[in-house]
């Protein structure tokens, strides 16, 4: 019986899992999917929100400020790129100053350091292509990007390094009880028993709240559509651009990502589930908000568009609280934005005061919190470049050749925690096809590895989980 099972290996529950293995704890990760980071945590904006949105007072308040401090150094330890690159909400009318002021009071109530309000001319000055309608803009100095992909995988990793243990494919369909603890049982029948269990499932977090009789959970599903521009306009934007706020959430917003692509949007569209695809009304919603507020977005550089889809709850806050029907349960549920910045401060008073109210927290010394960041090879000088081909010949082929991304990093990828098993893990774990040619040419290449990695034939390669096959035959 483990100690704790978390269920969902979003960005919060990769946090909360890596938080726990800093104790002596016999812990896991149950995902549904074949890997880890495929709901919220896969598609969002990347934004580290400075903390002014929410109300004082308001778990979103408390925890956005507090993760916002904490993200430069968990994502120093775990090898992940993260920018302060300071944020803009930018009015275009009197009404919008009058909302930068009420931002600006509300965000120093929360503890925001650094916020300004800058006239037309100041942010000519910081955006060379904002729109000439532009007036004024509330400036966060602490507003930052993160890849989040890379940081819930970068958790998982280094949770499973200081011996937490992954469980995939795991759709935990039934809850039941015994000798005090839970037995979780998967849709393919699988069972896994833990002492305490914390529900981190995103979007279903009110499907897993029910199976244990708690029925106050309602979570429901709004999606947000994205185009994402090459890097070669990655200067376009430097800070990350908003509007004033509407009543459904921070609206469309454009931002350089922390790999130097632009990002533009999302949408808010609301849908009975997860499903992800774009429509071509959204999109062009978010173009034209684009074209809003700067001129002449370079939309010839598209590349291309995807959709997220936010787990809200009728609370209109984070519901991280203990079950109120049974001892040993915990809910991390409704965490939409701004959950990506504020998940590091969830998982540790997740840990250190919920689950340390129900089970002795004693230091695990082991623990080693570092990690080697993935697709690092292209950064590093020439000398250590070539010392690295020395000892493996493989980091001197290149395979991706928009990203430059070797060889020597595709097999890493399938081989350290949490490794990759198909196309889209390599391409997250890499940043393999996710450039201007979106795996046209690299794709074949990686199929191959992964089936030689693997011992699979290329027909068992997937692109994104079961049923994703690339190949089906042999036609000659
Ligand atoms: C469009 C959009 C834009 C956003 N922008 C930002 C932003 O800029 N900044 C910011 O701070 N936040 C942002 N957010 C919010 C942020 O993405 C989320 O708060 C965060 O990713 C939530 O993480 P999570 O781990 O709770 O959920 P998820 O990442 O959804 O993870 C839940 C996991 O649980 C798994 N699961 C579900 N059911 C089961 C089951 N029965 N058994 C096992 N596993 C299960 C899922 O497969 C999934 O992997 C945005 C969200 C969206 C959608």
């Amino acid at each position: 019986m483990f100690d704790v099972a978390v269920i969902g290996g979003g960005v919060v529950g990769g946090l909360v899992l890596r938080e726990l293995t800093k104790y002596k704890l016999n812990v896991c990760l149950l995902e549904k999917e074949s890997d880890v980071a495929m709901g919220a945590s896969k598609a969002n904006s990347g934004i580290v929100h400075a903390g002014f949105d929410a109300p004082t007072g308001s778990n979103k308040a408390k925890f956005n400020v507090l993760g916002n401090k904490m993200m430069e150094s968990v994502t120093a330890e775990l090898g992940v790129k993260f920018r302060r690159n300071g944020s803009l909400v930018v009015a275009f009318s009197e009404e919008d100053i009058k909302t930068l002021a009420t931002l600006r009071a509300r965000g120093e109530e929360n503890g925001v350091e650094g916020l300004e309000i800058i006239d037309g001319a100041r942010l000519r000055e910081m955006e060379k292509n904002i729109s000439d309608a532009a007036l004024a803009a509330l400036y966060a100095p602490t507003g930052g990007i993160v890849c989040p992909y890379e940081l819930t995988i970068a958790a998982i990793g280094n949770a499973m390094d200081n011996g937490a243990e992954l469980f995939t494919d795991f759709a935990v369909k039934k809850i039941g009880k015994e000798n005090g603890g839970y037995v979780l049982i998967a849709e393919n029948g699988r069972e896994v028993k833990a002492k305490a269990v914390i529900n981190c499932a995103g979007l279903y977090s009110g499907k897993i709240a029910e199976m244990i009789g708690d029925n106050d959970i309602n979570v429901s599903a709004r999606k947000g559509e994205y185009i994402l521009l090459d890097r070669e306009c990655g200067d376009f934007v430097s800070h990350t651009l908003f509007f004033t706020p509407t009543p459904k959430g921070k609206g469309v917003l454009i931002t350089q990502t922390v790999d130097g692509n632009i990002l533009i949007g999302p949408t808010a569209s609301e849908q009975a589930d997860g499903n992800t695809e774009t429509s071509a009304d959204g999109l062009s919603f978010v173009m034209e908000k684009a074209m809003q507020i700067c001129k002449k977005p370079p939309f010839s550089n598209i590349i291309t568009s995807f959709a997220g889809v936010r787990a809200y709850s009728d609370r209109h806050d984070f519901i991280i609280e203990k079950s109120k029907k049974t001892k040993g349960f915990i809910h991390c549920a409704g965490i939409e934005s701004p959950g990506l910045t504020a998940s590091p401060a969830i998982a540790e008073y997740v840990v250190k005061t919920l689950v340390g109210s129900l089970l002795a927290l004693e230091r695990n010394e082991s623990f080693n919190g570092t990690r080697m960041p993935d697709g690092y090879f292209k950064d590093l000088p020439i000398e250590e470049k070539n010392k690295i081909i020395e000892r493996d010949p493989s980091y001197g082929k290149i395979v991706c050749r928009c990203e430059r991304i070797t060889e020597g990093e595709i097999l890493r990828s399938l081989r350290v925690n949490p490794p990759a098993t198909d196309i889209d893990g390599v391409k997250r774990r890499t940043r393999s096809g996710m450039g201007r040619c979106q795996g046209g040419f690299c794709q074949p290449h990686i199929a191959e590895l992964i089936a030689k990695e693997r011992g699979v034939t290329l027909t068992e390669v997937m692109k994104n989980g079961e049923g994703s096959n690339l190949l089906v035959g042999v036609t000659k």
